[in-house]
C-alpha cells in the first residue's frame, strides 16, 4: 500500500496523506458495488428518490466543511468552493425526481403490446479531474444513482479529499453499503483497472483529450459505454455592436475563473477589428482588477494553480519572448501562483490552438461575422463559447454556426444542472446534466408481448 501527500497549492503545506489503492483492490470494490446495486435497483422508485433527497440534505448540512476542504486541497477561492459543494446538493436534489420519472414507452405494433424499460447498467465508473472535483463528481453520481446504478469514483491524484468525504456523507445518509465508493489511486493503476473491469459497464471520464482517447480505446475492448468530457479552446466573440464596456468587464471571468483551469474557459477572445483597440483599453484595468490571493479571503476571485507541475506546464506557454499585452497580479509564493496573462499572438501560435488550462488568454482581431465564425471553428475542440452582440439575429446566426456544445450570448455562463452540457469534436462524447442525463446510465430494453386476438373460451 503506497501513500501520497495531498498538498495545499496556496502555501505548499502538506494537508494530509491518502492511501492509494492497488489494481487488485478494485475487484473487491466492484463485487461489493454489484451486491449493493441489486438492493438499490430493487427499491421502490419513491424510496430511491427519498434516499437521494436524504443524501442531498446531508451534503447541504456539510457545505461549509466541504468548501473548506476544497480550499485547502485545490486552492479554490472560498466563495467558489461553497458554490461547488452546493452544486453537489443541487444536482442530487434535481435527480432525486428521476427514479419516478424514468418512463418507458408503449409503442403501437401489430399483434401485441410493445413496451420499453429503462434498466440500470449496473456498476458505473466515474473518473474525475482535479479542476472541479466536487461538481464533476456530482454530475455523474446524481443521474447514475437515480437510474439505479452503483458508482465507483476514481478521483484525481492531486484532489481526492472532497470526493472521499462525500462518499462518507452518502453512507451516513443511509445509502446501501458499497453503493457509492471512492477509490483513490493512480490513473494508470486504479483508473485503468476500472476501465478494464468487465463488470464496470460504463465509464464517465472527465479530463484531458489525450487521456480520454486512451480511456476510450481501452473501453472499446469491452464495448464499454463511455461519456467523455474533455478539453476546450473556447472563443469569446466580441462584435463591434456589443455593449463593449460590459463585454470587457466580464471577459476576465470567462477565462480567469478557477485560474483558467476550466474546460469551458474562453481562452481565445476574438474582437472585431474596428473596436479592438477600445476593447483592449477597457480590458486592461479589468484584468488588473482581478483579486488574486489567499483563497480563504472572501474577496478573492482567483487562487493558485493546482500543482507545481501544472504551473510549469502553464508557464511553458508564456516564454520570455511571448507577445504579452498585459498582466494582472499574483503573490510571489510560497504557492503555485501565476498572474492573469493576456497575449496577442498570431492565429497559428500553439497558445491559440492548444489548451493551456491556466490564466492565459489569447486576443485576436477578426474582420466580419464570417471571419469570426471561421476563426471560432478553427479548433479541434468544441466545448463552449460566448457571443457578445446587441443584434438578436446575429446572436442566433452565430450561435447556430459555432461548432460547440454550450454557448452563451452576452454571458459566460456554461453550466446549469438542468440543461445539457458537453462538447462537439474532440471536446467529448455524450452530454451530462439536464433532464435526459439518467438515460446515459440506462440500457433500453424492448419487450413484445404477443396477444392472441381471438377470445379464449371460458
Ligand atoms: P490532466 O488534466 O492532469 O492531464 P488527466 O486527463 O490525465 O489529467 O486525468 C484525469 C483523470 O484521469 C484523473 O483522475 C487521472 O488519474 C485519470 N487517469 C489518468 N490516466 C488514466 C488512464 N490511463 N486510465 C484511466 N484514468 C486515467
Amino acid at each position: 500500500m503506497s501513500v501520497f501527500e495531498v498538498v495545499n497549492p496556496a502555501d505548499e503545506s502538506v494537508v494530509t496523506t491518502v492511501e492509494e489503492l492497488e489494481a487488485e483492490e478494485v475487484d473487491a470494490a466492484v463485487a461489493k458495488a454489484q451486491a449493493a446495486q441489486r438492493t438499490w435497483a430493487a427499491l421502490a422508485p419513491a424510496d430511491r428518490a427519498g434516499a437521494l433527497r436524504d443524501f442531498a440534505a446531508h451534503v447541504d448540512a456539510h457545505v461549509e466543511e466541504l468548501a473548506a476542504l476544497e480550499v485547502a486541497n485545490a486552492g479554490h477561492p472560498i466563495g467558489q468552493a461553497r458554490w461547488e459543494a452546493g452544486n453537489v446538493r443541487d444536482v442530487l436534489t434535481y435527480y432525486s425526481a428521476a427514479p419516478e420519472r424514468l418512463l418507458g414507452k408503449q409503442i403501437p405494433v401489430a399483434g401485441g403490446l410493445d413496451i420499453t424499460f429503462e434498466e440500470p447498467m449496473g456498476v458505473v465508473g466515474i473518473i474525475t479531474p482535479w479542476n472541479f472535483p466536487m461538481p464533476i463528481l456530482g454530475w455523474g453520481l446524481g443521474p447514475a444513482l437515480a437510474a439505479g446504478n452503483a458508482v465507483l469514483v476514481k478521483p484525481a491524484e492531486w484532489t481526492p479529499l472532497t470526493a472521499m468525504r462525500i462518499a462518507e456523507l452518502g453512507a451516513e445518509a443511509g445509502l446501501p453499503a458499497g453503493l457509492f465508493q471512492v477509490l483513490p489511486g493512480k490513473g494508470s493503476v486504479v483508473g485503468e483497472a476500472l476501465v478494464d473491469h468487465p463488470d464496470v459497464r460504463k465509464i464517465v471520464f472527465t479530463g484531458s483529450t489525450e487521456t480520454g482517447t486512451r480511456v476510450m480505446a481501452r473501453a472499446a475492448a469491452h464495448v464499454k459505454r463511455v461519456t467523455l468530457e474533455l478539453g476546450g479552446k473556447s472563443a469569446n466573440i466580441v462584435f463591434a455592436d456589443s455593449d463593449l464596456e460590459q463585454a470587457a468587464a466580464s471577459a476576465p471571468y470567462g477565462i480567469f475563473d478557477n485560474a483558467g483551469q476550466d474546460c469551458c474557459a474562453r481562452s481565445r477572445i476574438l474582437v472585431q477589428r474596428s473596436v479592438y483597440d477600445r476593447f483592449m483599453e477597457l480590458f486592461e484595468p479589468a484584468v488588473s482588477g482581478v483579486a488574486v490571493g489567499d483563497p480563504n479571503d472572501e474577496g478573492t476571485e482567483m487562487g493558485p494553480l493546482v500543482s507545481e507541475a501544472h504551473r510549469e506546464k502553464v508557464a511553458s506557454y508564456v516564454p520570455d519572448d511571448a507577445p504579452v499585452a498585459f498582466r494582472g497580479t499574483a503573490p510571489d509564493g510560497p504557492g503555485w501562483w501565476f498572474p492573469p496573462t493576456v497575449l496577442t499572438p498570431s492565429r497559428d501560435d500553439a497558445v491559440v490552438r492548444e489548451e493551456v488550462f491556466g490564466p492565459v488568454v489569447a486576443v485576436l482581431p477578426f474582420d466580419d461575422e464570417a471571419d469570426a465564425i471561421t476563426l471560432a471553428n478553427d479548433s479541434a475542440y468544441g466545448l463552449s463559447g460566448s457571443i457578445w452582440t446587441r443584434d438578436l439575429s446575429r446572436a442566433v446566426r452565430v450561435s447556430r454556426a459555432v461548432e460547440a456544445g454550450n454557448l452563451s450570448v452576452n454571458s459566460h455562463s456554461s453550466v446549469r444542472y438542468s440543461t445539457p452540457f458537453g462538447g462537439f469534436k474532440q471536446s467529448g462524447i455524450g452530454r451530462e446534466l439536464g433532464p435526459d442525463a439518467p438515460l446515459q446510465f440506462t440500457e433500453t430494453k424492448n419487450v413484445f408481448l404477443a396477444i392472441d386476438s381471438t377470445e379464449s373460451p371460458s
